[in-house]
């Protein structure tokens, strides 16, 4: 097996966490990252440290320091003003490599997705990717990553032993950012960037903004499946009324009838509303995992069999197409007699 560039000997009691931003606006998972990543380093007595590269975006030092972090590396250049991997990844790449961390997390967006990858690869290391869950094993003095294979059949617990650092990305919503502590200080560190025009092969043209919906964050989640049969139209009245948003599960994100950003689950969002109202949905592990951490569970299915029940707090069986509207309409007529 080909040796990482630094090893155990070598590292350094430290966990570090990619603060991933953008247009100065740090993006929420970074934020849940650096509060798991306090919660470990407490528990091993060592120090959190945030990775943060940009242009003029040393105020988010602060977010870090009020959210654990003990000290921010930062890395600012006019290069780093919005992200292209030729600029990023020789950058983190060399600040990993003066800090040596143990430990070192990034969030499962697309744009760390493909710097985590790179990195593994220049580090020798290796890279547990998407993991649902992390924790040290104080014994070994190593990070313990839950990763779901073979169509979430199976539950994989990943340690590293012998490479470093021990590398792994995590997809937005599995941990909580916690509260921030804003008289917490650190220590910030500005590290020296050397880049320059010839180094970056990526021009970005146009930045076209879609308008978006975090899904990770929405009070009432309104989900439809395969049995709500494309009628998403009467899930969206639901969801005004609930002051929450819908989201679907694969199938009828794959028919066209709502947008991927919506799909929940292994392969989509993760999320954790308080209130999760599944419509037409089966229950299947790839689905319920982006469910797992919603407050109530609400399942509406015609199959009194259906695997969602066990999942679910509430179980209405029967057609959701008489239920949804019928639902909308005692929420319209008790919201009219109590104004009346
Ligand atoms: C590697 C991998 C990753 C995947 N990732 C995801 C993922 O991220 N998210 C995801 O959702 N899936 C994912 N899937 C697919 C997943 O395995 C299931 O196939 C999918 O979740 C099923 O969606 P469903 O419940 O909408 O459809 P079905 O399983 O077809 O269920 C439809 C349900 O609707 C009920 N129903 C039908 N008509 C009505 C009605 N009129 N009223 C009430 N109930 C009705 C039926 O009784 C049934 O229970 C993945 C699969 C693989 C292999």
């Amino acid at each position: 097996m080909v040796a990482s560039l630094y090893g155990v000997q070598e590292e350094c009691k430290a966990i570090w966490v990619y603060m991933e931003q953008d247009g100065g606006v740090l993006e929420n998972v970074s934020l849940e990252l650096l509060h798991k990543g306090r919660e470990m380093a407490d528990q091993m007595g060592w120090q959190l440290t945030g990775l943060l590269l940009g242009s003029e975006v040393a105020q988010l030092a602060e977010v870090a320091f009020a959210s654990g972090a003990d000290a921010v590396w930062l890395a600012n250049h006019p290069l780093l003003d919005g992200f292209t991997i030729d600029a990023y990844a020789p950058v983190v790449f060399q600040a990993v490599m003066g800090g040596k961390p143990s430990v070192f997390l990034l969030p499962a967006t697309p744009n760390s997705r493909d710097l985590a990858g790179r990195l593994a690869v220049r580090l020798r290391t290796g890279l547990n990717a998407d993991c649902t869950n992390l924790h040290m094993n104080p014994e070994g003095e190593l990070m313990v990553s839950e990763v779901s294979g073979f169509g979430g059949g199976v539950l994989a617990l990943i340690e590293m032993r012998n490479h470093r650092p021990q590398m792994a990305t995590i997809r937005p919503g599995v941990f909580s950012p916690g509260e921030a502590k804003s008289d917490k200080k650190g220590k910030l560190i500005r590290i020296p960037v050397d880049l320059t025009e010839d180094m970056i092969q990526t021009r970005i043209v146009k930045r076209v903004i879609e308008k978006g919906v975090d899904l990770t964050r929405v009070p009432v989640l309104i989900a439809g499946g395969r049995g709500v049969e494309g009628d998403f139209k009467m899930l969206q009245e639901l969801a005004e009324l609930l002051g929450g948003e819908i989201g679907a599960t694969r199938p009828p994100v794959d028919e066209g009838y709502i947008e991927r950003e919506r799909q929940i689950g292994q392969t989509g969002m993760v999320c954790s509303p308080k209130v999760a109202i599944c419509c037409g949905i089966s229950g299947a592990f790839h689905f319920v995992v982006g469910i797992e951490k919603a407050g109530t569970v609400i399942g509406i299915n015609s199959d009194p069999e259906a695997p969602l029940f066990d999942y679910a707090d509430y179980c209405i069986v029967g057609d959701v197409h008489q239920i949804i509207p019928a639902l909308i309409a005692a929420i319209r007529e008790a919201r009219e007699v109590s104004y009346a």
